[in-house]
């Protein structure tokens, strides 16, 4: 076969290699000497099965072959296997394929007898990652999407929860709150204006629900123009390879697949108490709320409650904090407390170590909350215009149907265990996201599996979502951002001695001329002593966290050390560079406070 240079002879060549894949049962790209090609052709004899095989080593333009199949699959690496037109992929993934059955699956031509090479249950971050990439992989993908409305009746559109109740409305309400204290600051500046300056809920939230309808209809385009069939249905299974989708009229339609990607996320948890459904809301109802919510209680004390507490404050509405036992749970204590106490001196309240009792209304727009302390036992009553319950979020996995396709579940708290590959214990049925057993509930972090997986499922790559040192930020007022661990995880599993903590206070350029917050900030390091005072954990409490810390969650990934931290040249005037200049450990007892630029 002569070498193939032009792009004529390059489309010639991918329709070469594509008759070859529609015409051969199995198809092996491998190269005679290669070991692993000889293992995926040793286990098809032992099989009894037919494989056609093109050694590359041995042809004239087997590197044009290499090149082309990349473009093709994605991988780069032989063997590169295809059964029944479907790309399996290398070795390791034909030996698993075979280890887990579904090898025999694809050799029988099974998945042929399907709707859907792959369905997807759940418009959310990973749901629609995963679908758009499969597709993109030239698989025949369905998407199936459906947002049950909250007991007061809020209902949004596709995209899930980052996009209708989640990141962005928060970082957008997060965004008017800064721009009232960035109000007060310029008057120090000399910026001159009235004094009155009022902020109005309904132009906020049409503007913010303006935008996500915009993300909505782009998310709906993108499905399309990848030809990933999107439906607007509640799935649930009935068989392990169909599920049911009833659609807002009740219309019941029946599809099946090859495989499947359950990626339904969560929703707010309730309660349990008294007039929790009837008169509280959730923060799935106030980025749509219509009216401003006046006087609110939140309770909680977690991520979604500090910081939709943080923002409603921060628009000058009167904001208490229930808070049942510690701030920010699973973060390190020492920056939940700072940032909890930043939130404190601009206003906030916190009724601490209470729980709630019962939720009565008084009259429309005025709830009667009574809670009790956990300590004492003491009663509390107060009176709030709302209640925003932000008290975690439930798996969405007890109506699916799991039982009718025998997928393990967590029975305590409905989330699912899957495999370093995102694999239930139904070797055809996959879940990444929220729903995930002991992973990260972050937009990023569902994206990137959901990727990964399409492209380990049909693009023979064999990359796994990496779940170590995710950086993440808790956009409260004061921002926290960490990656790493904690300072109390990193004692536990290095002990005292070994560990090694630098930190500093610090105060923003941008905060000296209004003259507040000094020494606010916080910044903090842990090293690991016994591995060349490698970071371990690093933390930030000050403005921008999101944009600092993202830079060192790629350095940590990159194996940073203090030494690399310290050769490091800051960059004059800014808070990020006084991880480049720490010298305080904590041990020391130090003084904290900056001093001088
Ligand atoms: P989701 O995005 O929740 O999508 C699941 C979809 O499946 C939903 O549309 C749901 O309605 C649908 N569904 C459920 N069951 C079915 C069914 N049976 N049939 C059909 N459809 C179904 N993360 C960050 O990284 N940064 C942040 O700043 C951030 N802020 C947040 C703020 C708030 C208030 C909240 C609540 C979350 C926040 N998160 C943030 C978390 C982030 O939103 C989630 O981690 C992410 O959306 C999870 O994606 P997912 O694909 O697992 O699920
Ligand atoms: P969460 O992390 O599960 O925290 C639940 C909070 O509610 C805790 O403070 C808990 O207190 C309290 N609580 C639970 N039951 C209670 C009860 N009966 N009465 C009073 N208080 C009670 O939940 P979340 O804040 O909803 O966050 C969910 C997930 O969304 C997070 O894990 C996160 O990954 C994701 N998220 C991310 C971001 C971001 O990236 N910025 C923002 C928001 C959400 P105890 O400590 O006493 O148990």
């Amino acid at each position: 076969m002569p070498p193939v240079e032009n792009a004529g002879g390059k489309s010639e060549l991918k329709s070469r290699i594509q008759g070859l894949i529609d015409s051969n049962q199995v198809m092996v790209f491998s190269k005679s000497y290669c070991p692993f090609c000889i293992k995926v052709k040793d286990l098809f004899r032992e099989l009894k099965v037919d494989c056609n095989v093109v050694e590359l080593d041995l042809i004239d333009d087997g590197t044009n072959y290499q090149e082309m199949l990349l473009e093709m699959t994605g991988q780069k690496t032989v063997p590169s296997v295809f059964i029944n037109k479907t790309h399996l992929g290398g070795c390791d993934k034909t030996l698993q394929a075979h280890k887990d059955g579904s090898l025999q699956q694809l050799l029988s031509g099974e998945s042929e007898k399907y709707d859907y090479d792959l369905i997807v249950i759940g418009g959310g971050s990973g749901g629609l990652a995963c679908s758009k990439e499969a597709a993109k992989l030239g698989k025949k993908v369905m998407v199936v999407d459906y947002v049950v409305p909250t007991p007061k009746g809020t209902t949004w559109g596709l995209g899930g929860t980052c996009v209708n109740v989640g990141c962005i409305p928060k970082k957008l309400m997060h965004q008017t709150a800064l721009l009232s204290t960035a109000m007060q600051d310029a008057r120090k500046f000399g910026w001159e204006f009235d004094e009155a300056v009022k902020h109005n809920w309904d132009t906020m939230r049409s503007a913010i629900n303006n935008y996500i309808g915009s993300l909505n209809w782009g998310y709906r385009v993108a499905l399309r123009d990848k030809d990933v069939n999107y439906v607007n249905a509640y799935a649930e299974f009935v068989e392990p390879h169909k599920i049911k989708a009833t659609n807002k009229k009740g219309k019941e339609t029946f599809y099946t697949a090859a495989k499947f990607v359950l990626a339904t996320g969560e929703r707010p948890r309730y309660l349990g108490v008294p007039g929790d459904k009837e008169y509280c809301i959730t923060s799935d109802d106030l980025f749509y709320l219509p009216h401003c919510p006046g006087k609110t209680l939140v309770i909680g004390a977690s991520y979604v409650a500090l910081e939709c507490g943080g923002f409603l404050a921060g628009l000058g509405i009167d904001v208490t904090v229930m808070v049942r036992s510690i701030l920010l749970r699973g973060f390190d204590q020492d920056m939940a407390n700072r940032a909890g106490e930043h939130m404190e001196e601009h206003g906030v309240k916190f009724l601490r170590k209470y729980i709630p009792v019962k939720i009565e209304e008084l009259e429309a727009g005025r709830l009667k909350v009574t809670g009790k302390s956990t300590d004492t036992g003491e009663i509390f009553e107060g009176e709030f215009n709302t209640v925003l319950i932000a008290v975690g979020r439930d798996a969405c996995t007890d109506k699916l149907g799991l039982d009718k396709a025998e997928v393990k579940v967590n029975p305590k708290n409905g989330k699912i265990p899957v495999s370093d590959e995102e694999q239930t214990n139904v070797p055809h049925i996959y879940a990444i996201g929220d729903i995930l057993e002991g992973k990260w509930e972050l937009t990023p972090v569902a994206i990137q599996a959901g990727k990964l997986l399409a492209r380990r499922l049909y693009g023979g790559a064999t990359l796994k979502c990496d779940y170590v040192n995710v950086p993440t930020t808790v956009f409260t007022p004061l921002e926290y951002g960490c990656c790493g661990l904690s300072e109390e995880r990193a004692l536990e599993l290095y002990g005292q001695e070994n560990v090694e903590i630098y930190h500093s206070l610090f105060w923003p350029l941008e905060f000296t001329v209004p003259g507040r917050d000094n020494n606010k900030c916080y910044a903090k390091i842990l090293c690991n002593k016994l591995d060349n005072d490698r970071v371990i954990g690093f933390h930030y409490l000050g403005p921008n966290a999101g944009e600092v810390t993202q830079g060192f969650g790629i350095a940590m990934k990159c194996g940073v050390t203090k030494d690399q931290l310290d050769v490091t040249i800051g960059i004059h005037p800014t808070c990020a560079e006084i991880f480049t200049t720490m010298e305080v450990t904590k041990k020391s007892g130090g003084s904290l406070a900056m001093s001088g630029c």
